[in-house]
C-alpha cells in the first residue's frame, strides 16, 4: 500500500464518518456522487478535481449540497461542486454563485 491509497480511503472513511455524524440531508438520497467512486470527490493535492465537479454539474441536489458544505465549514473534498479552495474564495469573498438558485414566486403569482 502506498501512501496515495491510505490518504483517499481515510478520505473516503471521513466522508462516510462525517455524514453518519449528521442528521442525513434530506437531499442526500438523490447525491449523484453515491453512484460513484467517492476517492474522486477528496483529489490527492495536484491531482484534478475535474472528474468529480462534471459528476456535480449533473447533480440535482448541488445547490442544497454546496449549503451544506458552507454550513457545516466542510474543509475536504468537492461539495456542490466546488473544491475546498474555491469554497473558502466564496466564503470570504461572496460572489455570485455558478448555480441557477430557484427563482422565488413573484406576489399574487398563481402556480400552474
Ligand atoms: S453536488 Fe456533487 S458532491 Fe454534492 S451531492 Fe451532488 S454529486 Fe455529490
Amino acid at each position: 500500500m502506498n501512501g496515495h491509497t491510505r490518504y483517499t480511503t481515510a478520505a473516503a472513511d471521513a466522508l462516510t464518518v462525517a455524514l453518519a455524524a449528521h442528521t442525513a440531508p434530506q437531499w442526500h438520497h438523490l447525491a449523484l456522487c453515491a453512484q460513484t467512486d467517492p476517492d474522486a470527490f477528496f483529489p490527492e493535492p495536484g491531482e484534478s478535481a475535474e472528474p468529480a465537479k462534471r459528476v456535480c454539474r449533473g447533480c440535482d441536489v448541488r445547490p442544497a449540497c454546496l449549503t451544506y458544505a458552507l454550513e457545516h465549514n466542510e474543509s475536504h473534498g468537492v461539495w456542490g461542486g466546488l473544491s475546498a479552495p474555491e469554497r473558502r474564495r466564496l466564503v470570504a469573498r461572496p460572489v455570485p454563485l455558478p448555480i441557477p438558485l430557484p427563482r422565488k414566486a413573484d406576489p399574487g403569482e398563481v402556480a400552474a
